[in-house]
């Protein structure tokens, strides 16, 4: 399917099964083509049909389409009125933009660990990070599975501070029957190809706080208080911008596609599930390789299958076991490299290794095994033959 490493000289091994991988059907196709032969290739009907079935999937009273999971972000850290001075707590296991959207506004990402069964921010860890300058919460629901809210929640609501889910893993997963995108104040997703549902590049942002909406909606179109289409109804030309806003906004090429791949979120995440439980029931079999914990009550959406492997009983580095996997044709990976060891960060912040423990020790065991809906039976018996004879 695939060729890694993409761009190197090296000779590199041929990947067969990538870790993920976006499924599109003719339905898919036809939909794009159909906003192709319309009056409207961006701004158009097909947003807001998009935005309304995303925000009644999830039950949320509003959704605001963007460009990408980043940009959801980034607007979710400009509603919650993050400014030069102020604290965001972000966990160090997630993709880099969690943080980066922080210091995007000017503000300061404070690294709180993560729980070391789950990967996911500990709540405990959280409450000892909370300063006089801290406004915000940003909780990654790392791998699809919903982090601590009721905890979090009950933090956030003391220190008066704005809860952000990062549930660019989770789409489709709930917590206590309630699903993502209404568990913290704004919710952000992603639609890149290896998310749960993909329109191409794109993401939306979830609330029920309807200022917070209007101000996101502004946000995504350069600070401008109304759309094109507002005017052109108005019969008017005027228009004033605002806010420092960006052209985050999502095409209706993007949410025609969107549209029809939401039609098919629960097939896509009951095939994962089924996915995972072969892999949780292989590695069961394993005294060198552990599921992460789910907790009680959560529906996980799995986005990715993370194993942790024991080294030293196994005999090999992490690495090596990557290396071996992917010279086989499988396409593991590992998420995420601690965000706080990255170069930009140790060198703006001081950020060094020894703060967040629990995420340095995970980094050197975790590995994603390849898992998306299109994977047959086969697929997924394949890696797990590979990964055990790691242990042979
Ligand atoms: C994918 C992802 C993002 C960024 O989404 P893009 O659509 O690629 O900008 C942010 N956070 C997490 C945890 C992600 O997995």
């Amino acid at each position: 399917m695939t060729r890694w490493p993409l761009d190197h000289n090296v000779k590199a091994p041929v990947v067969t099964l990538p870790y993920g991988r976006q499924t599109i059907d003719e339905d898919d196709i036809k939909a794009v083509v159909e906003v192709l032969r319309s009056d409207y290739l961006t701004t158009g009907p097909k947003v807001e049909r998009f935005e309304q079935m995303f925000s009644d999937r999830v039950g949320a009273q509003h959704a605001v389409a963007v460009s990408s999971g980043t940009a959801a972000l980034h607007a979710a850290i400009f509603a919650a009125g993050i400014g030069p001075g102020d604290e965001v707590i972000v966990p160090p296991i997630t993709f880099a933009s969690t943080a980066n959207c922080v210091v995007f506004q000017g503000g300061t990402p404070v690294f709180a660990d993560v729980s070391p069964d789950t990967l996911l921010i500990d709540p405990s860890q959280v409450a000892r990070k909370v300063t006089s300058r801290t406004k915000a919460i940003i909780a990654v629901d790392f791998a699809g599975q919903p982090c601590d809210y009721d905890a979090l929640r009950e933090i956030a609501e003391y220190h008066g501070l704005t809860l952000v889910a990062d549930a660019c893993h989770s789409l489709g997963g709930a917590l206590h029957g309630n699903p993502v995108g209404v568990l913290a104040d704004l919710n952000a997703f992603s639609f890149h190809p290896v998310k749960h549902i993909t329109t191409g590049e794109g993401g939306m942002i979830t609330t029920n706080d309807a200022d917070a909406a209007r101000r996101i909606r502004s946000f995504r179109n350069h600070g401008i208080a109304t759309d094109h289409r507002e005017r052109a109804r108005a019969g008017s030309h005027f228009y004033e911008m605002v806010d420092l806003g960006y052209n985050y906004r999502l095409s209706d090429l993007q949410c025609a596609l969107g549209i029809t791949q939401l039609g098919k979120l629960q097939r896509f995440v009951d095939r994962r599930r089924e996915i995972a439980a072969s892999y949780d029931s292989a590695l069961s079999g394993f005294d060198w390789a552990f599921p992460l914990h789910t907790r009680e009550g959560a529906h996980h959406a799995y986005h990715l299958y993370v194993a942790r492997i024991e080294s030293t009983t196994l005999g090999c580095s992490r690495d090596q076991a990557l290396t071996a996997l992917r010279t086989s044709g499988f396409g593991v990976n590992v998420h995420y490299i601690p965000v706080h060891l990255h170069p930009y960060y140790r060198g703006r912040y001081g950020t060094v290794p020894g703060l967040c423990p629990e995420a340095e020790r995970a980094y050197e065991e975790i590995l994603s095994l390849p898992i998306f809906p299109m994977m047959s039976d086969g697929d997924v018996q394949s890696v797990i033959d590979a990964f055990r004879a790691l242990g042979a």
